[in-house]
C-alpha cells in the first residue's frame, strides 16, 4: 500500500508526495515519482545503447572487403588501389575488434590496430571515403583537423573536442563511439619541418606528433559532454580510444622529392645525369615508404601507428566528369532532383560538364571546385525557375558556363527553344 496515515509516497524509493514534485498513480495504489521516473529512463536508454553496441558485435552484419568495395563505387569515383586497400584494413580492424574466438596456436597473437594513412592532392577524395566507410559500416563518424591538436594534446581540450564530436555522433553511447572511425585532415602540416624549407630544424610539430600518437596508440579520455542532453550521474564520460580507427589524410607537398631523392640514390646510386630523368610528381606518391615519412618530419612511433599507407590519383578529366554524373548523390542529379520538384527537367549538354571540369581543374583544388562553380551557374537561374510555370525543360550550355549566358529552356505549351524563338 502507497499510503501511510493517509499520506501518499513512492512503492519504488518511499519519497512522499511533499517530498517529489509529482506521483503517478499505477492499479492497485501503487505510485511512482518523478525521481524514479528519470532513473528508470536512464536505465532503459544505457541498456537499448548497450544492445545497439552488441549488434554490431555480430560478424555477419560486418561486411567482406569487396562488399565494402562495391558500395564505395557507389559514392567515390576511381582510387581504386586506395579502396581496396581501405577496405581491407577496415575489414580486418573490426573483425579484429569483434572477434574473440580464436583458439589453438595463435590464440596469443596479438593484432595490432591497423590505422590508415592517405596520401594524396587535395580533392581527391580522401575525407569522402573515410566518411563513406563509416556510412557503409554505420559506426560514428568525425573529422579533426590535425593543425588544431595542439601539444597539450591529450590531456588538453583539443583532443577531447575531437572525441566529444564523435561521441556527439554516437548519440553520446560511449560504447558506440569507442568503436568509430575519425578522420585526420592536413596530418602533413604537423610535420617537423611543415612549411619550413630551410634546413633549421623547426621542432614545433613533434610535441603535437606526440598528443597525436597518445591519441592513435590508445587512451582513456574524459570528455565533459557540453550542451545538449544532461548526465545527471556523471560529471565525465570516458572513451578509450584503442578501438577508434583513425584515417589520416594530408597532401604532403614536398614529400615527392624525397621518395625521388631515395629512389635516385637507390637505383642509380652517383648517376647525376640520369638523376634528371625521374620525373618528380604527385605520381611518386606510390612508391612511399615509411622512411620518407620520418625524412618529411614525422617521429618514428607515429609512422610505426599508421601502418596502412595507401594514395589517392590526381582526378582526370574524364574522373572528374564522372564525379559530377555518376555517384548516387552526384551534383547534377542533385540538382536534377530539385527542378523536378518544380516540375522541370534539368539537362547538361556535355560541352557544359567539360566547361565546369576545366573550370574546376583551373582552380587546383580537385573536384572540391566542382560543386562552388556548378552552384555559381546554378544560383541564378533557380532564382527565376519557381516563377516561371510554363518552363518545361532546362538546358545547361556551354555558354552558361563559361560567359554565363541564360540557359535553354523548352516550354510546356510551345515547346520552342527559346534562340529557335528569336529567329522565328
Ligand atoms: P580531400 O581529398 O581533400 O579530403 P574530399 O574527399 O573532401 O577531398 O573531396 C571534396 C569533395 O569533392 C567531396 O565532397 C566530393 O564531392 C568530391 N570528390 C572528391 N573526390 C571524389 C571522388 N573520387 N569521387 C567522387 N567525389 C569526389
Amino acid at each position: 500500500m502507497a499510503k501511510v496515515k493517509g499520506e501518499l509516497y513512492c512503492s519504488f524509493c518511499g519519497r512522499t508526495s511533499r517530498e517529489a514534485s509529482s506521483l503517478i498513480e499505477g492499479p492497485n495504489q501503487v505510485f511512482i515519482c518523478n525521481h524514479c521516473v528519470d532513473s528508470a529512463n536512464e536505465i532503459i536508454k544505457s541498456n537499448l545503447s548497450h544492445q545497439e553496441s552488441m549488434n554490431f558485435d555480430k560478424k555477419s552484419s560486418l561486411p567482406t572487403p569487396s562488399q565494402m568495395k562495391k558500395q564505395l563505387d557507389d559514392y567515390v569515383i576511381g582510387q581504386d588501389y586506395a579502396k581496396k586497400i581501405l577496405s581491407v584494413a577496415v575489414y580486418n580492424h573490426y573483425k579484429r575488434i569483434n572477434t574473440h574466438d580464436v583458439t589453438g596456436d595463435l590464440k596469443d597473437v596479438e593484432l595490432e590496430k591497423s590505422n590508415i594513412l592517405l596520401l594524396g592532392p587535395t580533392g581527391t577524395g580522401k575525407t569522402l571515403l573515410a566518411r563513406t566507410l563509416a556510412r557503409i559500416l554505420n559506426v560514428p563518424f568525425a573529422i579533426a583537423d590535425a593543425t588544431t591538436i595542439t601539444e597539450s594534446g591529450y590531456v588538453g581540450d583539443d583532443v577531447e573536442s575531437v572525441l566529444l564530436n564523435l561521441v556527439q555522433n554516437a548519440d553520446y553511447n560511449e560504447k558506440l563511439a569507442e568503436k568509430g572511425i575519425v578522420y585526420i585532415d592536413e596530418i602533413d602540416k604537423i610535420s617537423r619541418k611543415s612549411e619550413s624549407t630551410s634546413i633549421t630544424r623547426d621542432v614545433s610539430g613533434e610535441g603535437v606528433q606526440q598528443a597525436l600518437l597518445k591519441m592513435l596508440e590508445g587512451t582513456r579520455v574524459g570528455i565533459p559532454p557540453k550542451g545538449g542532453r544532461k548526465h545527471p550521474e556523471q560529471s565525465l564520460l570516458y572513451v578509450d580510444t584503442a578501438n577508434i580507427l583513425f584515417i589520416c589524410g594530408g597532401a604532403f607537398v614536398g614529400l615527392e622529392k624525397i621518395i625521388a631523392q631515395r629512389m635516385k640514390s637507390t637505383t642509380i646510386g652517383f648517376s647525376s645525369s640520369l638523376t634528371e630523368e625521374l620525373e618528380v610528381n604527385t605520381e611518386l606518391l606510390k612508391n612511399v615508404e615509411p622512411d620518407d615519412l620520418n625524412k618529411f618530419g614525422f617521429i618514428p612511433e607515429l609512422v610505426g601507428r599508421l601502418p596502412v599507407l595507401t594514395y589517392l590519383d590526381e582526378l582526370s578529366d574524364e574522373a572528374m566528369l564522372s564525379i559530377l554524373t555518376e555517384p548516387k548523390n552526384a551534383l547534377v542529379k542533385q540538382y536534377q532532383k530539385l527542378f523536378m520538384m518544380d516540375k522541370v527537367e534539368l539537362e547538361f549538354e556535355e560541352d557544359a560538364l567539360l566547361a565546369i571540369v576545366a573550370k574546376a581543374k583551373e582552380r587546383k583544388t580537385g573536384a572540391r571546385g566542382l560543386r562552388s562553380i556548378t552552384e555559381d551557374i546554378m544560383n541564378e537561374i533557380m532564382y527565376d525557375i519557381p516563377d516561371k510555370k510554363n518552363i518545361s525543360k532546362c538546358i545547361i550550355t556551354k555558354e552558361a558556363v563559361t560567359e554565363k549566358q541564360a540557359p535553354k529552356f523548352e516550354y510546356k505549351t510551345e515547346k520552342i527553344e527559346k534562340p529557335l524563338k528569336n529567329q522565328a
